[in-house]
């Protein structure tokens, strides 16, 4: 359990920190002996130095099931096209997928006639993005941050759980909001940093296994940033069946920390004998949910 123990930051030798959001001087919070992250009083933006916050994290960046992937995809994709009817043109959008991994999201757009754009850290293989590229989608591979996007072009764009690894977002938004025609969406998945998973699970919130998630939104936090951007936020809910397996994957670290849980075969078939109970709590107790999914607009 966490102590929930505030204090400020005063770190021997180390200037006190600000949120990147609201600017207000972060506040530590334990979530267990040696690990600490800072927590922004104002907006309860959450941020995460893996240096002081370890929480047994894996040594590579994906940790998850491809499995379970394609249970999210699925879900995602339905939830993008219903979007699509609050769009002034729906039959011929731009679409912008940050994070497009292996193109499968991305190409199911391109199927149906749009105009995509896709931007990765690095180029990824596979069969997928070489039908992107060969079918004329514009890809980017130096991250967003460097991405050179076209001006007031794109109707739809969306991130699924990038926004958590991301060096700068608040540049990265204005920068998306210069890409965004009038009318445009924004849609996005990210953790929740006001979860009460974090305060039950504490170090071994699955979310933390993660080295490169460098903070935790919360639906306020994400809001400052995209009204800072120039968006309009319109919807934050906290979906049902995001990351299904994050509950009995933080159970599992509360007793085997260090690491991929999810590489364990047995891990895995816990999930599925116990992801009902899972789903049933998040049924009941909507505040336990680890997910937001945000929709803003420019316009
Ligand atoms: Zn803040």
């Amino acid at each position: 359990m966490v102590s929930g123990g505030k204090k400020k930051v005063e770190f021997q030798g180390q200037r006190s920190k600000r949120c990147e959001v609201c600017d207000r001087t972060l506040v530590v919070q334990r979530l267990a002996r040696g690990c600490l992250v800072h927590r922004c009083p104002l907006c309860g933006h959450v941020v995460r130095d893996v240096r002081l916050c370890p929480a047994g994290a894996r040594d590579q960046v994906y940790g998850g099931s491809e499995k379970f992937d394609r249970f999210r995809l699925f879900f995602t994709r339905r939830k993008l096209l219903q979007l699509l009817p609050q769009l002034a043109k729906p039959e011929s959008l731009h679409v912008l997928e940050v994070g497009f991994g292996d193109g499968q999201l991305l190409r199911s757009f391109q199927r149906r006639n749009h105009q995509v754009y896709g931007v990765e850290v690095s180029q990824p293989q596979g069969l997928q993005v070489d039908q992107l590229r060969y079918l004329g989608a514009h890809l980017y591979y130096e991250g967003l941050e460097r991405a050179d996007l076209p001006k007031e072009r794109l109707d739809l764009i969306y991130m699924i759980h990038v926004v958590e690894h991301l060096e700068d977002p608040l540049r990265c938004f204005r920068k998306l909001f210069a890409a965004a025609r009038k009318g445009a969406l924004i849609y996005l998945v990210t953790p929740n940093g006001r979860s009460a998973g974090l305060r039950i699970f504490g170090e071994s919130w699955w979310h933390l296994e993660d080295p490169t998630h460098l903070r935790f939104f919360t639906p306020q936090s994400i809001c400052t940033c995209l009204q800072k951007a120039g968006f309009s936020p319109m919807r934050v809910s906290a979906p049902l069946l995001d990351s299904i397996t994050l509950e009995v994957n933080s159970l599992v670290r509360l007793f085997h920390r260090r690491g991929a849980v999810m590489d364990h075969v047995l891990v895995r078939t816990l999930d599925l004998l116990l992801v009902p109970t899972a789903l049933l709590s998040r049924l009941l107790w909507r505040d336990i949910r680890p997910s937001m999914e945000i929709l803003a607009r420019r316009e």
